[in-house]
């Protein structure tokens, strides 16, 4: 009886690690991926759509390819270089 509770225990933890080991790829295979900043949500956060994701690697795949989120992606992109052009436009009028 006690071994099967030490088996079980086990391989509890061993599935433990190798979420927290999934979870950091998806932190390099998707950037754009945040933990969520509500106080105990453990749902996942996009920063280029501002929408809380299901933490599920299915979930996030499809939201990765999604239209809206590409679209997300290129406007926030697009949106860090229009404010760069403005600050350099903002410095050379006053010089
Ligand atoms: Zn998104």
């Amino acid at each position: 009886m006690t071994l099967v509770r030490k088996a079980n225990m086990l391989s509890a933890s061993k599935t433990c690690d190798n979420q927290r080991k999934h979870l950091k790829s998806w932190e390099k295979q998707f950037p754009w991926r945040k933990p969520s900043t509500r106080s105990g949500s453990r749902k996942s956060w996009c920063s280029a759509c501002k929408s809380e994701l299901i933490p599920k690697l299915t979930v996030i795949k499809v939201h990765d390819q999604g239209k809206k989120h590409n679209d997300n992606l290129k406007e926030l992109n697009s949106n860090k270089k229009m404010t760069d052009v403005a600050k350099l436009v903002q410095v050379r009028q006053k010089l």
